[in-house]
């Protein structure tokens, strides 16, 4: 009978990456001034999560697979690794749209 040993590896995920950690690791991602203040706008390939969005320009689905962009405001990026609940802003806009909505004013 031989006791099972526990991974050593437990207790470290609670250190939370700088700011300049988290420019790094999402590399696509610009800042974008606008009327309504700053915001990150990130492109996606559109490969992966396999969600359907619904695009707040147009107010159409935008399906899995089709590249678009995600945008958040800049100041929610500190508050969601502060333990926040930011992220749930993020919003899925199809690419032009979101050009469609900076050129507006
Ligand atoms: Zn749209």
């Amino acid at each position: 009978m031989s006791p099972r040993r526990n991974e050593p590896r437990a207790g470290r995920s609670d250190r939370r990456p700088e700011p300049r950690d988290v420019e790094k690791a999402f590399g696509h991602q610009r800042i974008e001034s606008a009327p309504d203040g700053d915001w990150i706008v990130r492109s996606v390939a559109g490969a992966g999560s396999g969600k359907t969005y619904r695009c707040p320009g147009c107010a159409q689905e935008i399906r899995p697979g089709v590249p678009h962009v995600v945008a958040w405001p800049a100041d929610t990026e500190q508050a969601a690794w502060s333990g926040g609940s930011g992220l749930e802003d993020r919003r899925h806009w199809h690419t032009p749209c979101w050009n469609a909505r900076s050129r507006r004013r």
